[in-house]
Protein backbone atom coordinates (compact mmCIF):
# COMPACT_ATOMS: atom_id res chain seq x y z
CA UNK A 1 0.00 0.00 0.00
CA UNK A 2 1.23 3.26 -0.93
CA UNK A 3 -0.24 7.13 -0.70
CA UNK A 4 -0.67 7.10 -3.81
CA UNK A 5 -2.73 3.86 -4.16
CA UNK A 6 -4.76 5.34 -1.01
CA UNK A 7 -5.77 8.38 -2.86
CA UNK A 8 -6.66 6.21 -5.92
CA UNK A 9 -8.77 4.19 -3.78
CA UNK A 10 -10.71 7.30 -2.60
CA UNK A 11 -11.59 8.12 -6.32
CA UNK A 12 -11.76 4.87 -7.82
CA UNK A 13 -11.29 1.11 -6.68
CA UNK A 14 -10.22 0.23 -9.81
CA UNK A 15 -7.88 2.72 -10.08
CA UNK A 16 -6.46 1.55 -7.11
CA UNK A 17 -6.06 -2.02 -7.92
CA UNK A 18 -4.40 -1.12 -11.07
CA UNK A 19 -1.57 1.33 -9.26
CA UNK A 20 -0.80 -1.30 -6.74
CA UNK A 21 -0.54 -4.03 -9.37
CA UNK A 22 2.51 -1.90 -11.05
CA UNK A 23 -0.31 -1.15 -14.15
CA UNK A 24 0.13 2.68 -15.04
CA UNK A 25 -2.16 4.40 -17.32
CA UNK A 26 -1.08 6.95 -19.90
CA UNK A 27 1.92 9.02 -18.73
CA UNK A 28 1.53 11.86 -21.06
CA UNK A 29 -2.36 12.30 -19.99
CA UNK A 30 -2.93 16.54 -19.57
CA UNK A 31 -3.31 16.68 -16.21
CA UNK A 32 -0.49 13.76 -14.64
CA UNK A 33 1.96 15.96 -16.75
CA UNK A 34 0.68 19.13 -15.50
CA UNK A 35 0.37 18.05 -11.73
CA UNK A 36 3.80 17.12 -11.94
CA UNK A 37 5.18 20.45 -13.43
CA UNK A 38 3.37 22.78 -10.73
CA UNK A 39 5.09 20.27 -8.00
CA UNK A 40 8.47 20.55 -9.74
CA UNK A 41 8.19 24.31 -10.05
CA UNK A 42 6.97 25.02 -6.83
CA UNK A 43 8.83 24.99 -3.11
CA UNK A 44 12.19 25.30 -5.10
CA UNK A 45 13.84 25.99 -1.61
CA UNK A 46 12.50 22.40 -0.04
CA UNK A 47 13.23 18.83 0.05
CA UNK A 48 11.10 17.48 -2.63
CA UNK A 49 9.86 13.98 -3.38
CA UNK A 50 11.19 12.38 -0.62
CA UNK A 51 10.76 8.35 -0.94
CA UNK A 52 9.29 6.32 1.64
CA UNK A 53 7.93 2.86 1.77
CA UNK A 54 7.45 2.96 -2.09
CA UNK A 55 5.68 6.63 -2.05
CA UNK A 56 6.98 9.79 -2.60
CA UNK A 57 5.89 12.28 -0.24
CA UNK A 58 6.24 15.84 -2.31
CA UNK A 59 7.79 18.54 -0.33
CA UNK A 60 9.25 17.72 3.11
CA UNK A 61 10.16 21.03 5.22
CA UNK A 62 11.51 21.51 8.19
CA UNK A 63 10.62 24.48 10.37
CA UNK A 64 12.42 25.49 13.36
CA UNK A 65 13.54 21.50 14.05
CA UNK A 66 9.67 20.41 13.40
CA UNK A 67 8.94 18.40 10.44
CA UNK A 68 6.38 18.94 8.16
CA UNK A 69 5.04 16.95 4.74
CA UNK A 70 3.38 19.40 2.23
CA UNK A 71 1.58 17.38 -0.50
CA UNK A 72 1.45 19.63 -3.87
CA UNK A 73 -2.12 19.09 -5.68
CA UNK A 74 -2.93 21.24 -8.47
CA UNK A 75 -6.82 21.34 -7.86
CA UNK A 76 -8.45 21.57 -4.75
CA UNK A 77 -11.58 19.25 -6.45
CA UNK A 78 -9.90 15.33 -5.01
CA UNK A 79 -8.90 17.36 -1.67
CA UNK A 80 -10.46 14.69 0.63
CA UNK A 81 -8.95 12.19 -1.19
CA UNK A 82 -5.35 14.03 -0.86
CA UNK A 83 -5.88 14.43 2.63
CA UNK A 84 -6.08 10.82 3.59
CA UNK A 85 -2.52 10.38 0.92
CA UNK A 86 -0.98 12.75 3.24
CA UNK A 87 -2.68 11.36 6.48
CA UNK A 88 -0.86 8.19 5.32
CA UNK A 89 2.39 9.47 4.45
CA UNK A 90 2.00 11.39 8.53
CA UNK A 91 1.08 8.53 9.87
CA UNK A 92 4.13 5.95 8.27
CA UNK A 93 6.16 9.02 9.93
CA UNK A 94 4.86 9.48 12.59
CA UNK A 95 4.31 13.70 11.80
CA UNK A 96 1.80 14.87 13.40
CA UNK A 97 1.50 18.19 10.90
CA UNK A 98 0.99 18.27 6.95
CA UNK A 99 -0.28 20.80 4.55
CA UNK A 100 -2.10 20.76 1.29
CA UNK A 101 -0.81 23.05 -1.18
CA UNK A 102 -2.81 24.47 -4.45
CA UNK A 103 -0.07 26.90 -5.81
CA UNK A 104 -2.73 27.25 -8.45
CA UNK A 105 -5.64 28.52 -6.31
CA UNK A 106 -2.87 29.80 -3.75
CA UNK A 107 -4.43 27.78 -1.15
CA UNK A 108 -3.24 25.86 1.83
CA UNK A 109 -5.11 23.41 3.69
CA UNK A 110 -3.82 21.95 7.15
CA UNK A 111 -4.08 18.45 7.91
CA UNK A 112 -3.42 17.39 11.86
CA UNK A 113 -2.95 13.53 12.61
CA UNK A 114 -5.66 13.65 15.23
CA UNK A 115 -6.82 10.53 16.88
CA UNK A 116 -10.08 10.32 15.11
CA UNK A 117 -8.64 11.22 11.65
CA UNK A 118 -5.98 7.82 12.38
CA UNK A 119 -8.97 5.82 13.28
CA UNK A 120 -10.66 6.57 9.90
CA UNK A 121 -7.48 5.98 8.39
CA UNK A 122 -7.13 2.75 9.52
CA UNK A 123 -10.72 1.83 8.01
CA UNK A 124 -9.87 3.01 5.03
CA UNK A 125 -6.49 1.44 4.73
CA UNK A 126 -8.32 -2.19 6.01
CA UNK A 127 -10.67 -1.95 2.90
CA UNK A 128 -8.81 -0.55 0.53
CA UNK A 129 -6.43 -3.92 1.34
CA UNK A 130 -9.07 -5.98 0.88
CA UNK A 131 -9.64 -4.87 -2.75
CA UNK A 132 -6.24 -4.47 -3.99
CA UNK A 133 -5.55 -7.96 -2.62
CA UNK A 134 -8.50 -9.24 -4.91
CA UNK A 135 -7.36 -11.26 -7.95
CA UNK A 136 -9.13 -9.46 -10.57
CA UNK A 137 -9.63 -5.69 -10.71
CA UNK A 138 -12.80 -3.90 -10.28
CA UNK A 139 -15.12 -3.34 -12.56
CA UNK A 140 -14.35 0.15 -14.27
CA UNK A 141 -17.69 2.21 -13.52
CA UNK A 142 -17.83 5.44 -15.13
CA UNK A 143 -17.75 8.50 -13.53
CA UNK A 144 -16.70 12.46 -14.20
CA UNK A 145 -13.14 11.59 -13.32
CA UNK A 146 -12.57 8.74 -16.10
CA UNK A 147 -12.45 11.66 -18.79
CA UNK A 148 -9.51 13.43 -17.39
CA UNK A 149 -8.08 9.45 -15.55
CA UNK A 150 -4.50 8.36 -17.19
CA UNK A 151 -6.54 4.76 -17.50
CA UNK A 152 -9.28 6.34 -19.36
CA UNK A 153 -8.50 4.53 -22.28
CA UNK A 154 -7.90 1.00 -20.86
CA UNK A 155 -11.02 0.90 -19.27
CA UNK A 156 -12.91 2.73 -22.15
CA UNK A 157 -11.27 2.24 -25.43
CA UNK A 158 -13.32 -0.80 -26.41
CA UNK A 159 -16.88 0.52 -24.45
CA UNK A 160 -16.54 3.75 -26.69
CA UNK A 161 -17.05 2.12 -29.59
CA UNK A 162 -20.72 2.36 -30.50
CA UNK A 163 -22.87 -1.05 -29.57
CA UNK A 164 -24.48 -3.50 -31.48
CA UNK A 165 -27.83 -4.71 -30.52
CA UNK A 166 -28.99 -8.23 -31.03
CA UNK A 167 -32.52 -9.79 -32.06
CA UNK A 168 -33.14 -13.09 -31.37
CA UNK A 169 -36.96 -13.26 -30.72
CA UNK A 170 -39.81 -12.82 -33.40
CA UNK A 171 -41.58 -9.62 -32.93
CA UNK A 172 -41.98 -5.99 -34.69
CA UNK A 173 -39.42 -3.61 -34.35
CA UNK A 174 -41.13 0.36 -34.25
CA UNK A 175 -40.05 3.90 -34.62
CA UNK A 176 -41.47 5.62 -31.72
CA UNK A 177 -40.52 9.21 -32.69
CA UNK A 178 -36.53 9.38 -32.02
CA UNK A 179 -36.25 5.85 -30.39
CA UNK A 180 -36.82 2.32 -31.46
CA UNK A 181 -39.17 0.11 -29.72
CA UNK A 182 -39.23 -3.48 -30.51
CA UNK A 183 -42.46 -5.73 -29.52
CA UNK A 184 -41.84 -9.33 -29.47
CA UNK A 185 -44.30 -11.78 -29.92
CA UNK A 186 -45.52 -12.28 -26.26
CA UNK A 187 -46.08 -8.18 -26.24
CA UNK A 188 -43.29 -7.79 -24.51
CA UNK A 189 -41.79 -4.47 -25.06
CA UNK A 190 -38.04 -2.98 -25.04
CA UNK A 191 -36.90 0.66 -26.03
CA UNK A 192 -33.62 0.82 -27.92
CA UNK A 193 -31.79 3.92 -27.33
CA UNK A 194 -30.21 4.98 -30.70
CA UNK A 195 -27.64 7.56 -29.63
CA UNK A 196 -24.88 4.81 -29.33
CA UNK A 197 -26.03 2.47 -31.42
CA UNK A 198 -24.34 1.25 -34.70
CA UNK A 199 -25.79 -1.77 -36.12
CA UNK A 200 -28.74 -4.35 -35.30
CA UNK A 201 -28.82 -7.50 -36.02
CA UNK A 202 -31.51 -9.28 -36.32
CA UNK A 203 -31.69 -13.33 -35.94
CA UNK A 204 -35.50 -13.61 -35.58
CA UNK A 205 -38.37 -13.22 -37.52
CA UNK A 206 -39.22 -8.93 -37.32
CA UNK A 207 -41.41 -6.79 -38.57
CA UNK A 208 -40.81 -3.27 -39.64
CA UNK A 209 -41.46 -0.36 -41.83
CA UNK A 210 -40.05 2.45 -43.78
CA UNK A 211 -40.38 5.09 -40.99
CA UNK A 212 -38.07 2.33 -39.04
CA UNK A 213 -35.51 2.46 -42.03
CA UNK A 214 -35.53 5.79 -42.12
CA UNK A 215 -34.69 6.38 -38.48
CA UNK A 216 -31.67 4.12 -39.13
CA UNK A 217 -30.56 5.98 -41.99
CA UNK A 218 -30.53 9.34 -39.85
CA UNK A 219 -28.78 7.68 -37.15
CA UNK A 220 -26.43 5.79 -39.38
CA UNK A 221 -27.26 2.77 -37.96
CA UNK A 222 -26.49 -0.31 -39.76
CA UNK A 223 -29.47 -3.50 -40.19
CA UNK A 224 -28.49 -7.00 -40.86
CA UNK A 225 -30.76 -9.58 -41.63
CA UNK A 226 -29.66 -13.17 -40.65
CA UNK A 227 -32.06 -16.64 -41.73
CA UNK A 228 -33.31 -19.05 -39.49
CA UNK A 229 -30.04 -20.39 -39.34
CA UNK A 230 -28.03 -18.23 -38.60
CA UNK A 231 -26.72 -17.20 -41.82
CA UNK A 232 -26.40 -13.49 -43.08
CA UNK A 233 -29.08 -12.69 -45.51
CA UNK A 234 -28.19 -8.84 -46.22
CA UNK A 235 -27.87 -5.41 -44.88
CA UNK A 236 -29.69 -2.30 -44.53
CA UNK A 237 -26.69 -0.08 -45.06
CA UNK A 238 -27.32 3.71 -44.52
CA UNK A 239 -26.60 6.23 -46.65
CA UNK A 240 -22.66 6.15 -47.98
CA UNK A 241 -21.48 9.30 -46.49
CA UNK A 242 -17.96 8.48 -46.07
CA UNK A 243 -17.47 6.75 -49.83
CA UNK A 244 -15.69 9.04 -51.88
CA UNK A 245 -15.20 8.93 -55.29
CA UNK A 246 -11.49 9.23 -55.27
CA UNK A 247 -11.29 6.44 -53.08
CA UNK A 248 -13.72 4.11 -55.47
CA UNK A 249 -11.79 4.86 -58.21
CA UNK A 250 -8.97 3.86 -56.79
CA UNK A 251 -10.26 0.27 -55.45
CA UNK A 252 -11.61 -0.05 -59.32
CA UNK A 253 -8.18 0.72 -60.62
CA UNK A 254 -6.54 -1.77 -58.23
CA UNK A 255 -9.44 -4.64 -59.21
CA UNK A 256 -9.06 -4.34 -62.68
CA UNK A 257 -5.63 -4.45 -63.44
CA UNK A 258 -4.47 -7.97 -61.61
CA UNK A 259 -1.07 -6.74 -60.93
CA UNK A 260 -1.78 -4.88 -58.42
CA UNK A 261 -5.03 -7.06 -57.47
CA UNK A 262 -2.49 -9.88 -57.29
CA UNK A 263 -0.81 -8.02 -54.73
CA UNK A 264 -2.99 -7.16 -52.53
CA UNK A 265 -5.22 -10.65 -52.58
CA UNK A 266 -1.96 -12.27 -51.42
CA UNK A 267 -1.59 -10.27 -48.51
CA UNK A 268 -5.24 -11.38 -47.38
CA UNK A 269 -4.40 -14.58 -47.95
CA UNK A 270 -0.43 -14.52 -46.54
CA UNK A 271 -2.39 -12.40 -43.10
CA UNK A 272 -5.11 -15.42 -42.82
CA UNK A 273 -2.45 -18.00 -43.14
CA UNK A 274 -0.03 -16.71 -40.55
CA UNK A 275 -2.46 -16.03 -38.22
CA UNK A 276 -3.45 -19.46 -38.38
CA UNK A 277 -0.01 -20.61 -38.44
CA UNK A 278 -0.29 -18.69 -34.72
CA UNK A 279 -3.07 -20.31 -33.44
CA UNK A 280 -1.82 -23.24 -34.44
CA UNK A 281 2.18 -22.59 -32.43
CA UNK A 282 -0.17 -21.07 -29.11
CA UNK A 283 -1.51 -25.09 -29.24
CA UNK A 284 1.55 -26.67 -30.05
CA UNK A 285 3.25 -24.51 -27.06
CA UNK A 286 0.22 -26.60 -24.93
CA UNK A 287 1.34 -29.68 -25.47
CA UNK A 288 -0.09 -30.76 -28.70
CA UNK A 289 1.34 -32.43 -31.32
CA UNK A 290 0.92 -30.29 -34.33
CA UNK A 291 4.63 -29.67 -35.86
CA UNK A 292 4.09 -31.62 -39.11
CA UNK A 293 0.50 -29.21 -39.81
CA UNK A 294 2.16 -25.95 -39.20
CA UNK A 295 5.30 -27.38 -41.62
CA UNK A 296 2.79 -28.21 -44.40
CA UNK A 297 1.06 -24.84 -44.42
CA UNK A 298 4.59 -22.97 -44.33
CA UNK A 299 5.68 -24.99 -47.09
CA UNK A 300 2.45 -23.43 -48.87
CA UNK A 301 2.83 -21.02 -48.09
CA UNK A 302 5.87 -20.42 -49.65
CA UNK A 303 3.97 -21.02 -53.03
CA UNK A 304 2.45 -17.86 -52.99
CA UNK A 305 5.53 -15.91 -54.84
CA UNK A 306 5.15 -17.56 -57.93
CA UNK A 307 1.52 -17.73 -57.93
CA UNK A 308 0.49 -15.00 -60.49
CA UNK A 309 -3.35 -15.22 -60.31
CA UNK A 310 -6.47 -15.76 -58.60
CA UNK A 311 -7.87 -19.02 -59.40
CA UNK A 312 -4.04 -20.49 -58.52
CA UNK A 313 -4.25 -18.39 -55.17
CA UNK A 314 -7.79 -19.31 -54.17
CA UNK A 315 -6.40 -23.38 -54.49
CA UNK A 316 -3.87 -22.63 -52.68
CA UNK A 317 -5.06 -20.80 -49.88
CA UNK A 318 -8.07 -24.01 -50.03
CA UNK A 319 -5.70 -26.54 -49.93
CA UNK A 320 -3.89 -24.87 -46.42
CA UNK A 321 -6.91 -24.39 -45.25
CA UNK A 322 -7.73 -27.90 -45.46
CA UNK A 323 -4.85 -28.82 -43.41
CA UNK A 324 -5.60 -26.08 -40.70
CA UNK A 325 -9.08 -27.16 -40.54
CA UNK A 326 -7.48 -30.96 -40.13
CA UNK A 327 -5.34 -29.75 -37.38
CA UNK A 328 -8.81 -28.98 -35.44
CA UNK A 329 -9.48 -32.26 -34.15
CA UNK A 330 -6.41 -31.98 -32.53
CA UNK A 331 -7.05 -28.90 -30.44
CA UNK A 332 -10.65 -29.45 -29.84
CA UNK A 333 -10.82 -31.46 -26.47
CA UNK A 334 -14.80 -33.14 -27.08
CA UNK A 335 -15.21 -35.72 -29.59
CA UNK A 336 -18.93 -34.19 -30.10
CA UNK A 337 -17.16 -31.79 -32.48
CA UNK A 338 -14.87 -33.92 -34.60
CA UNK A 339 -13.89 -32.41 -37.77
CA UNK A 340 -14.30 -34.60 -40.98
CA UNK A 341 -14.42 -31.66 -43.64
CA UNK A 342 -15.55 -28.14 -44.43
CA UNK A 343 -18.85 -28.21 -45.94
CA UNK A 344 -20.80 -25.08 -45.98
CA UNK A 345 -23.95 -25.65 -47.65
CA UNK A 346 -25.57 -26.55 -45.46
CA UNK A 347 -23.31 -27.28 -42.51
CA UNK A 348 -23.64 -31.07 -41.57
CA UNK A 349 -21.93 -31.14 -38.28
CA UNK A 350 -21.34 -29.31 -35.33
CA UNK A 351 -17.95 -27.77 -35.78
CA UNK A 352 -18.94 -26.79 -39.35
CA UNK A 353 -21.98 -24.79 -38.01
CA UNK A 354 -19.94 -23.02 -35.48
CA UNK A 355 -17.36 -22.35 -38.25
CA UNK A 356 -19.99 -20.88 -40.58
CA UNK A 357 -21.95 -18.89 -37.74
CA UNK A 358 -18.49 -17.23 -36.59
CA UNK A 359 -18.04 -16.50 -40.40
CA UNK A 360 -21.15 -14.88 -40.92
CA UNK A 361 -20.47 -12.35 -37.85
CA UNK A 362 -16.81 -11.38 -38.52
CA UNK A 363 -17.95 -10.52 -42.15
CA UNK A 364 -20.77 -8.42 -40.80
CA UNK A 365 -18.34 -6.99 -38.00
CA UNK A 366 -15.82 -5.84 -40.85
CA UNK A 367 -18.59 -4.77 -43.29
CA UNK A 368 -19.68 -2.35 -39.97
CA UNK A 369 -16.22 -1.32 -39.90
CA UNK A 370 -15.67 -0.78 -43.70
CA UNK A 371 -18.99 1.30 -43.45
CA UNK A 372 -16.51 3.91 -41.08
CA UNK A 373 -14.04 4.09 -43.82
CA UNK A 374 -13.88 5.65 -47.06
CA UNK A 375 -14.05 2.03 -48.63
CA UNK A 376 -16.73 0.63 -50.76
CA UNK A 377 -17.08 -2.64 -49.96
CA UNK A 378 -18.46 -3.93 -52.91
CA UNK A 379 -15.22 -4.02 -54.58
CA UNK A 380 -12.87 -6.61 -52.93
CA UNK A 381 -9.16 -8.17 -54.24
CA UNK A 382 -8.97 -11.87 -53.55
CA UNK A 383 -13.15 -12.65 -53.58
CA UNK A 384 -14.40 -11.90 -57.37
CA UNK A 385 -16.32 -8.59 -57.07
CA UNK A 386 -19.28 -9.48 -59.79
CA UNK A 387 -22.90 -9.71 -58.79
CA UNK A 388 -22.29 -10.70 -55.14
CA UNK A 389 -23.34 -7.98 -52.42
CA UNK A 390 -20.49 -7.54 -50.67
CA UNK A 391 -16.86 -9.06 -51.31
CA UNK A 392 -14.11 -6.59 -49.63
CA UNK A 393 -15.45 -7.77 -46.06
CA UNK A 394 -15.07 -11.33 -47.31
CA UNK A 395 -11.48 -10.68 -47.81
CA UNK A 396 -10.42 -8.72 -44.93
CA UNK A 397 -12.55 -10.92 -42.64
CA UNK A 398 -9.69 -13.78 -43.94
CA UNK A 399 -7.06 -12.16 -41.40
CA UNK A 400 -9.12 -12.02 -38.72
CA UNK A 401 -11.03 -15.27 -38.91
CA UNK A 402 -8.50 -17.73 -36.88
CA UNK A 403 -7.54 -15.01 -34.45
CA UNK A 404 -11.15 -14.00 -33.34
CA UNK A 405 -13.23 -16.91 -34.75
CA UNK A 406 -11.45 -20.02 -34.31
CA UNK A 407 -9.91 -18.88 -31.03
CA UNK A 408 -13.90 -18.15 -29.92
CA UNK A 409 -14.53 -21.59 -31.38
CA UNK A 410 -11.90 -23.22 -29.46
CA UNK A 411 -12.80 -21.78 -26.28
CA UNK A 412 -16.63 -22.28 -26.42
CA UNK A 413 -15.89 -26.23 -26.78
CA UNK A 414 -12.82 -26.52 -24.67
CA UNK A 415 -14.37 -24.35 -21.95
CA UNK A 416 -17.82 -26.39 -22.55
CA UNK A 417 -19.63 -23.15 -22.95
CA UNK A 418 -20.78 -24.37 -25.99
CA UNK A 419 -22.50 -28.08 -26.23
CA UNK A 420 -24.71 -30.49 -28.21
CA UNK A 421 -27.67 -29.17 -26.94
CA UNK A 422 -27.18 -25.87 -28.18
CA UNK A 423 -27.79 -27.33 -31.86
CA UNK A 424 -30.42 -28.23 -33.69
CA UNK A 425 -30.64 -30.53 -36.17
CA UNK A 426 -32.70 -29.93 -39.98
CA UNK A 427 -33.54 -32.18 -42.45
CA UNK A 428 -30.01 -32.04 -43.38
CA UNK A 429 -28.45 -29.82 -41.81
CA UNK A 430 -27.00 -28.94 -38.42
CA UNK A 431 -27.16 -25.50 -36.79
CA UNK A 432 -26.90 -23.60 -33.81
CA UNK A 433 -30.17 -22.84 -31.98
CA UNK A 434 -31.10 -19.76 -30.19
CA UNK A 435 -29.08 -20.33 -27.07
CA UNK A 436 -26.12 -21.24 -28.90
CA UNK A 437 -26.23 -18.38 -31.03
CA UNK A 438 -26.55 -16.15 -27.84
CA UNK A 439 -23.42 -17.64 -26.23
CA UNK A 440 -21.41 -17.83 -29.10
CA UNK A 441 -22.04 -14.05 -29.91
CA UNK A 442 -21.51 -13.26 -26.14
CA UNK A 443 -18.20 -14.66 -26.52
CA UNK A 444 -17.45 -13.23 -29.85
CA UNK A 445 -18.13 -9.87 -28.63
CA UNK A 446 -15.91 -10.22 -25.37
CA UNK A 447 -13.55 -11.53 -28.09
CA UNK A 448 -13.91 -8.36 -30.40
CA UNK A 449 -13.56 -5.63 -27.42
CA UNK A 450 -10.39 -7.51 -25.66
CA UNK A 451 -7.11 -5.12 -25.84
CA UNK A 452 -4.10 -6.39 -27.05
CA UNK A 453 -0.72 -4.73 -26.60
CA UNK A 454 0.92 -4.32 -30.36
CA UNK A 455 5.20 -3.49 -30.54
CA UNK A 456 4.15 -0.45 -32.65
CA UNK A 457 1.56 0.84 -30.70
CA UNK A 458 2.14 2.72 -27.20
CA UNK A 459 -1.71 1.74 -26.00
CA UNK A 460 -3.73 -1.30 -25.94
CA UNK A 461 -6.15 -1.86 -28.92
CA UNK A 462 -9.51 -3.79 -29.15
CA UNK A 463 -9.58 -6.93 -32.43
CA UNK A 464 -12.50 -3.94 -33.37
CA UNK A 465 -10.05 -1.40 -33.71
CA UNK A 466 -7.25 -3.73 -35.11
CA UNK A 467 -9.96 -4.32 -37.94
CA UNK A 468 -10.81 -0.59 -38.38
CA UNK A 469 -7.01 0.31 -39.14
CA UNK A 470 -6.79 -2.99 -40.86
CA UNK A 471 -9.27 -1.19 -43.62
CA UNK A 472 -7.09 2.22 -42.87
CA UNK A 473 -3.65 0.67 -44.20
CA UNK A 474 -5.61 -0.74 -47.28
CA UNK A 475 -6.78 2.75 -48.04
CA UNK A 476 -3.24 4.27 -47.95
CA UNK A 477 -1.78 1.12 -49.70
CA UNK A 478 -4.59 2.26 -52.76
CA UNK A 479 -3.81 6.04 -52.26
CA UNK A 480 -0.08 4.71 -52.70
CA UNK A 481 0.97 6.51 -49.17
CA UNK A 482 2.02 3.15 -47.83
CA UNK A 483 2.58 -0.69 -49.05
CA UNK A 484 -0.10 -2.87 -47.46
CA UNK A 485 0.90 -5.37 -44.75
CA UNK A 486 -1.47 -7.39 -43.12
CA UNK A 487 -2.26 -7.92 -39.47
CA UNK A 488 -0.11 -10.74 -38.02
CA UNK A 489 -0.78 -11.73 -34.06
CA UNK A 490 2.77 -10.97 -32.38
CA UNK A 491 2.04 -14.03 -29.69
S1 LIG B 1 -11.07 5.54 -16.17
FE1 LIG B 1 -12.68 5.67 -14.60
S2 LIG B 1 -13.06 3.54 -14.05
FE2 LIG B 1 -11.10 3.57 -15.10
S3 LIG B 1 -9.57 3.75 -13.48
FE3 LIG B 1 -10.02 5.81 -14.19
S4 LIG B 1 -11.62 6.55 -12.84
FE4 LIG B 1 -11.55 4.33 -12.61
Amino acid sequence: MTGSVLQAYMICKRQAWLLAHQITGESDNDLLVIGRLIAQDSYSKDKKELKIFDGIVDVVRNEKGKIKIIEVKKSSKSSESAKYQLLFYMWKLSVKEGEIRIPKEKKIIKVFLTNENEKKLLLLLEEAEKVINNKVPPEPVQKSYCKTCSYNLFCWSWKNMKESVYIFSNGMLKRQDNTLLFIDSNNKKKYIPVENLKEILVFGEVDFNKRVLELLSQKEIILSLFNYYGFYVGSYYPREHYNSGYMILKQAEHYLDINKRIIIAKKFVEGAVKNSVKNLKYYKRREKDLESEISEIMTKLNKLNDVSNIPKLMQIEGEIKKTYYKSFNKIIENESFKFEKRNKRPPIDRINALISFSNSIIYNAVLREIYSTHLDPRIGFLHYTNFRRFSLNLDIAEIFKPVIGDKVIFKVINKGIIKERDFEKDLNRIFLNNSGKRKFIEEIEKRMGETIKLKKFKNKVSYRILIRMELYKLEKHLLGEDIYKPFVMEW
